[in-house]
């Protein structure tokens, strides 16, 4: 027998209507705030996520799916979004076109991580890209979209993590503390951040392991690095979020994993998600665009992971149930030839769901079917009902039954 491989899923159709739920929340959700869904491959050129998301990074160095194609192309399926919308925008040159893009997506993702409960190597994001504004108003909309969204799908104990990394200037000079603050304690450090320690520090701040938090505990924050403008720009941000009586926390630890963020980052946290606690995480990348090719565009956006927020939702969660309109019971070949075309005509003309029984059973048993399919009506098609050109239909919540001609079944459902 051939399964599934580790790290994927099946999702049933027990499952997928909640799926579709939530995929259809998304899509009216962002439209209300004049978001446009975006479509991208599913696979690129390796050297796009080796540039964005940087060589240091855990996803680049040991998670991407990639490969040689028969052609010699070097490729890799998508291990985060931002980087192929970025290529889109720079490639049809929207940010000409527009002043500013928003823009929002539901996407497949595949990153060769250790599965564990929120944590699968093919997993699905929403999120949005807003590109072409630097303004703190910009930054409160991507947040808020994000903690409304939650809120709006009943999930409550949110806690929303933030914290400014500043411009490249800024970071400079705050590696170049957190560094010398490290130095001392780097024969305590993991292999892993003893490497970060060079290349990367702020990385470090990343870790999980308990002794390194209570090492970095005492190192220098970022805020205290910002210049003027940013920590302006970071306050008004924090203004924002009281007027809309978002609550939050700032997280001085906060940096996140991929190398292109700039300015704010931020991270919606659930306490129903256990270990892989984030729903969804972003922040500002006003460098990105430009260090793709593309004209300098400042941008900001958020992604976030459908099964994590379906685990959230849990089971307790109830949609509201839909069910077939009708089942057509036939007995004999020519009733199933009736059934056929009535069928037909019902779903194409009256656009209502109808479902006909194709392993010729019963009609004891079809009346079981139709009963537990909880359909509203039975559309019932024996022998006798063929000879005389009738047909009764049966309301289940009832039990009324009526006979009518054969001809005469789309006129009666209006
Ligand atoms: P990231 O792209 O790493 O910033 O992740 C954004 C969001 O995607 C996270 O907050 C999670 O909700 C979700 N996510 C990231 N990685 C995984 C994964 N391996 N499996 C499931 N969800 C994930």
């Amino acid at each position: 027998m051939i399964n599934n491989i580790k790290g994927t899923k099946d999702i049933l159709p027990n499952e997928s209507q909640l799926w579709q739920y939530v995929e259809n929340k998304i899509h009216n959700f962002f439209k209300l705030f004049g978001y446009s869904e975006i479509r991208t491959p599913k696979f690129e050129d390796t050297k796009l996520f080796n540039r964005s998301i940087g060589e240091d990074t855990d996803i680049v160095s040991k998670e991407m799916y990639s490969w040689i194609d028969q052609g010699g192309n070097n490729l890799t399926l998508k291990p985060e979004v931002t980087a192929s919308v970025v290529r889109s925008i720079i490639q049809h040159k929207l940010n000409y076109s527009n002043k500013i893009n928003k823009l929002y997506y539901i996407d497949s993702l595949f990153r060769r991580e250790r599965p564990q409960k929120g944590r699968f190597r093919q997993f699905e994001q929403f999120g949005i890209e807003a590109i072409g504004s630097d303004y703190p108003e910009q930054d409160v909309e991507v947040i808020s979209m994000a903690y409304y969204f939650y809120k709006e799908m009943g999930l409550d104990n949110l806690k929303l993590k933030i914290n400014s990394i500043g411009s490249k200037e800024t970071r400079i000079k705050y590696k170049k503390a957190l560094h010398e603050f490290l130095f001392d304690e780097q024969d305590k450090l993991t292999d892993t951040s003893k490497k970060r320690l060079i290349s990367n520090p702020m990385r470090i701040l990343d870790t999980k392991v308990d002794f390194e938090i209570e090492i970095i505990k005492d190192a220098p924050h970022i805020i205290d690095y910002l210049s003027p403008d940013e920590k302006e720009h970071f306050q008004k941000i924090l203004n924002y979020l009281d007027q809309l009586n978002i609550n939050y926390v700032i997280d001085n630890m906060l940096v996140r994993g991929l190398d292109y963020y700039s300015k704010t980052v931020f991270e919606i946290q659930s306490d129903l998600l256990g270990a892989q606690s984030a729903l969804c995480g972003g922040g500002r990348y006003d460098y990105l665009i430009e260090e793709l090719g593309g004209k300098p565009t400042p941008a900001i956006g958020f992604a976030a992971g459908i099964e994590r927020l379906i685990i959230a939702l849990n089971d307790n969660f109830k949609i509201p149930e839909k069910h077939s309109d009708i089942y057509i019971v036939s007995i004999g070949e020519k009733a199933i030839e009736k059934s056929i075309e009535i069928a037909k005509n019902l779903r194409c003309r009256k656009n209502l769901s109808v479902i006909t029984d194709n392993l010729r059973q019963s009609m004891k048993s079809q009346m079981k079917e139709a009963n537990k399919l909880n359909v509203q009506q039975t559309i019932i098609i024996g022998e006798e009902e063929i000879k005389n050109n009738k047909l009764i239909i049966k309301d289940m919540k009832s039990g009324d039954q009526e006979e009518i001609d054969c001809d005469k079944v789309e006129t009666y459902f209006k």
